[in-house]
């Protein structure tokens, strides 16, 4: 397993939005601590729009985000980069997985692994792991749909890391998750191999966002570990829910923050009230003062991490 980066390695963090509706406070969260983060180890931020499930692209959510992230004081550094834009990236992924014979292709349907992991007694809801069906081939009749990574097997399935914001976390890929898509029966590119090679590609050292993503980590880390890419510092930082305990989407309601609004309204109804969720203690009357305000913030509450439940 590579060794994580060194702590002196020039900090480089992303924020990675998907543009299937415009920035929230959910996203506005996780963009301010990923941000704060970066300035506060004088570290680098970018910007990728994260646009690959080409059914939930919002036409026009893209430049909306980009320009209300401008709106709120929050640069990023080079060009922005979209991902449908880095296709070659993946493919050689791809290519490199089957080379090494990690890959497989999978004639399973979502009802088919559904209905195998209930025979065996598995749960009903929730993500089903995929019980292997067709890691020893197709069967006779079957077409492939998906392409699936194997995950180890015994000890070396389980994954441990410890995470800035939510401390020590371990999951067991092989009982847990079970072998994962990488390529979609869609034809799309599935989240997490775009996510490890675009980390890998731009060089990032430090992954900051929200911990609805925690258990995608540790299929991140084993990723990384197939592909030869060097592990990021990890840091997940609460999820903002809407009153029914749902995490805000473009789907349960969020409300967007209007990029018309003026900076008085910008910092009253968005950055002051996602700086009071992440516990910094920010008084600021104007936009640029609330950043001066922030960045010291964020290296106190970083100093009261990691978050003991
Ligand atoms: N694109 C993901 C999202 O908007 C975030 C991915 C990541 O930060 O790793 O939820």
């Amino acid at each position: 397993m590579p060794s994580p980066n060194s702590p002196t390695a020039p900090y480089i963090g992303r924020f990675a939005p998907s543009p299937s509706g415009p920035l929230h406070m959910g996203s506005l969260v996780a963009a301010m601590a990923s941000y704060l983060d970066a300035k506060v180890h004088q570290g680098t931020w970018l910007l990728r729009i994260e646009d690959l499930d080409y059914d939930r692209n919002v036409e026009g959510a893209d430049l909306g985000i980009l320009a209300s992230l401008r709106r709120c004081g929050m640069h990023w550094d080079g060009e922005a980069t979209w991902q449908s834009r880095r296709l070659p990236l993946y493919e050689a992924a791809l290519k490199q997985l089957q080379d090494d014979g990690l890959v497989y292709a999978c004639g399973c349907s979502r009802k088919e692994i559904q209905d195998s992991v209930l025979q065996a007694g598995g749960p009903k809801i929730g993500a089903a792991v995929y019980p292997g069906t067709c890691r020893h081939g197709l069967a006779p009749g079957k077409a492939a749909r998906a392409w699936r990574l194997r995950v180890p097997q015994g000890p070396q399935a389980v994954y441990s890391f410890t995470d800035r914001w939510a401390g020590p976390q371990q999951q067991d890929l092989a009982s847990e998750v079970g072998d994962f898509i990488v390529l979609r029966g869609d034809g799309f590119w599935a989240y997490q191999l775009a996510v490890v090679v675009d980390d890998g590609a731009q060089g990032i050292t430090q992954v900051v966002r929200g911990a609805d993503l925690l258990d995608s980590t540790p299929r991140q880390l084993y990723l990384q570990d197939v592909l030869r890419l060097p592990h990021p510092g990890f840091l997940h930082v609460p999820v903002v829910v809407n009153e029914s305990g749902e995490k805000l989407s473009k789907q349960t309601g969020a409300l967007a923050f209007d990029t018309g609004t003026d900076a008085a309204a910008l910092l009253a109804s968005a950055l002051l009230p996602a700086a009071r969720f992440l516990g910094l203690d920010v008084r600021a009357d104007n936009v640029e003062d609330f950043w001066r305000q922030a960045v010291p913030a964020w290296a106190q509450r970083l100093a009261r991490l990691p978050e003991r439940a």
